[in-house]
């Protein structure tokens, strides 16, 4: 057991830039050489693109020397046979580099989804709650098919492009070396504006980036609360926002634009200087009878079909700064290691009586925010505490807790005496059932909801857990029973029922201990009371921690804890924190008469709390 302070961990802060050999470095190794076997093959179909490509110039010098100036009909035959032949090479070999080139582009994307997604799953809440969900949905689609293009385009199409420039240089030096260092002059220029251009380009598509994850982000957020959003009327300004973030994203992409662009002026401009001083010297060559007109027409080919390549090897550097960009926002996600784990000889949770303890609890969020300070709490085996007060005091914290969302800062909690720092996170979260004021359903059908937490639950058992739950009856009135899919009836499903279908998984779960936040939405009376059952039934012989909303279940709790500004401020039963005349006893007295009158719209104490402060 450790007391030390465990530092609660929030959203990474902003990653420094990767540096773009430690991005291609590990881009190798993580991904190119896991598929070795089809990089090779890449490769392979790289090197005959390649020679092909240089060989085809060539054949040229032997047209314009043997064939139109000789006169010979045998070679002419010969060269256009094997014009044919180096051409259908290089189709193929063509054809065989593009599947394999896109085969390892679409494994890597799959490959970063799903370390992606398993990464963000697993991490610690607090990570994942101090991230905008949108954000990580942007970097799912974007990123990782800018991290594929880095690796594809910018490794695997550099690769072949540059065997063809060397391929093809080999040519125009195997022709003529003095012309070839002419033409080769302008080479150094173009590498020096292609880094600066580079810079540029990274600039604006981080910045671009940032911007399509804002808007990714912006986009959820009105979708999610739509409702909110209508009913308010305020559909133009969340238009307006989002118009606004799409405005940005098109400002910063266009910025990369450009400056990618501006590549092309300029290796067009130096490709021309090239080939035109190429024409002049080798022209007074040919006429001096230093140089064929054939190899002088073969070096200009050779030259012309080498500027491309070398454009685009040049080009790679704006798309490799793009998947730079996207590494940065994408690789900490990939390597994000949950701070809540337990030892790896951690044994198993063994629950006796299911009672839990907090003892001398601190604990603040990763913002600062001190959220408990010295919180003990006792339940013994079977019991019900009841947390009451006002919003914001730190009872849903000190809920979270218990199954180590969060772990304290000071102090310890243990469950039978064990701490649960001590315990597997497994068995630990098999020993608790969190039901909360949101009833979540997943998108799938009523029984698959049910047996969430035990898939492989039989029917009787789903049906008995419903039936416990009160929610068997309106489960067969259902179109397809309990097969009928939550999706489709989401609207049709009141509030109540959802609450009792999420009460039913609790149930079929079968915890000793349950964490129970009080619902606070307003359920007309028969729903109320149905859910109120269902939840009594839950109870029944659980050591519950109950954040307490209505006055019936603070009456029926053993123990009753008021928790102000993260402290325990009183604690006992209801009779004896009205004998105090504390906190409690004013609530009650203020707050709790006019609540059961108003049973009917479920006023809450937290609400009727917070109205009253
Ligand atoms: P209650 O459940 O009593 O309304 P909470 O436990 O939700 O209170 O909150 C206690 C304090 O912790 C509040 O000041 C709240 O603003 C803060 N808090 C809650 N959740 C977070 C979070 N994820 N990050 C930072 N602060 C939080």
């Amino acid at each position: 057991m450790t007391n030390e302070p465990i530092p609660s961990k929030q959203a990474a802060p902003a990653p420094e830039y990767l540096k773009t050999f430690d991005v291609l470095k590990r881009t190798t190794l993580d991904y190119l050489l896991p598929n070795w076997q089809l990089v090779l093959t890449s490769l392979i179909a790289s090197i005959i693109v390649a020679a092909t490509t240089g060989a085809l110039p060539v054949l040229l010098k032997y047209v314009f020397d043997d064939v139109l100036h000789d006169k010979n009909q045998v070679m002419l035959v010969m060269i256009a046979s094997a014009a044919v032949g180096v051409s259908a090479f290089k189709g193929i070999a063509s054809y065989g580099s593009n599947i394999t080139k896109n085969l390892i582009g679409q494994r890597i994307i799959s490959s970063i989804q799903g370390r992606m997604f398993s990464r963000i799953i697993k991490a610690d809440l607090a990570w994942v709650s101090g991230t905008h969900s949108g954000r990580f949905l942007s970097s799912f689609s974007l990123d990782s098919a800018r991290v594929r293009d880095a690796v594809t385009i910018s490794i695997i199409d550099f690769v072949q492009n540059l065997l063809t420039v060397i391929a093809l240089m080999g040519a125009v030096f195997w022709l003529n070396w003095k012309l070839a260092l002419v033409a080769s002059s302008v080479i150094p220029i173009g590498i020096l504006y292609m880094r600066t251009l580079g810079k540029k380009t990274r600039k604006a598509s981080r910045k671009g980036m940032e911007g399509a994850g804002d808007l990714s982000a912006l986009i959820s957020e009105a979708l999610g609360g739509i409702r909110v959003v209508k009913a308010y009327g305020q559909e133009d300004r969340e238009i307006a926002r989002v118009n606004e973030s799409i405005r940005h994203v098109l400002k910063q992409v266009m910025k990369g634009y450009r400056a990618k662009a501006a590549a092309s002026p300029l290796t067009e401009a130096l490709s021309g200087i090239g080939i035109a001083a190429v024409i002049y010297l080798g022209g007074i060559s040919v006429i001096h009878g230093q140089l064929t007109s054939g190899e002088l027409v073969a070096f200009i080919s050779a030259l012309m079909l080498a500027y491309q390549p070398m454009k685009t090897v040049a080009n790679t550097q704006t798309i490799m700064q793009d998947g730079v960009a996207a590494a940065t926002r994408l690789f900490p996600i990939l390597d994000i290691e949950p701070d809540i784990i337990a030892d790896a000889d951690a044994k198993p949770l063994h629950v006796t009586d299911g009672a839990v303890r907090f003892d001398k609890v601190s604990f603040a969020y990763g913002d600062g925010t001190r959220a408990l300070d010295n919180v003990s709490i006792n339940i013994p085996k079977g019991h019900t505490v009841a947390l009451v007060g006002p919003s914001g005091g730190g009872k849903s914290t000190t809920l979270n807790l218990v199954p180590r969302f969060y772990d304290p800062s000071e102090g310890s909690i243990t469950i039978d005496g064990q701490d649960i720092r001590d315990v597997t996170l497994a068995s630990l979260r098999q020993a608790s059932s969190l039901v909360t004021q949101e009833a979540f359903l997943f998108d799938d059908t009523v029984r698959a909801n049910i047996a969430y937490g035990r898939p492989d639950a039989s029917d009787e058992d789903i049906i008995a857990a419903a039936r416990n739950a009160a929610a068997h009856d309106f489960i067969m009135a259902l179109p397809n029973g309990y097969e009928t899919s939550v999706g489709e009836a989401g609207f049709r499903l009141s509030g109540g029922q959802r609450q009792r279908i999420a009460i039913a998984r609790a149930m079929l779960k079968n915890a000793p201990i349950l964490l129970l936040d009080e619902a606070t939405s307003a359920l007309d009376t028969t729903s109320e009371m149905q859910v109120q059952n269902a939840l009594a039934a839950l109870m029944e012989g659980r050591t519950t921690l109950v954040i307490a909303h209505r006055l019936s279940t603070i009456m029926h709790a053993d123990r009753i804890y008021v928790i102000e500004a993260g402290r325990v401020i009183e604690e006992g039963t209801h009779d004896e924190l009205i004998a105090l005349g504390g906190l409690y006893a004013e609530l009650s007295q203020t707050q709790f008469a006019g609540l059961e009158a108003n049973d009917d719209d479920a006023t809450s104490l937290a609400q009727a709390v917070v109205a009253g402060e």
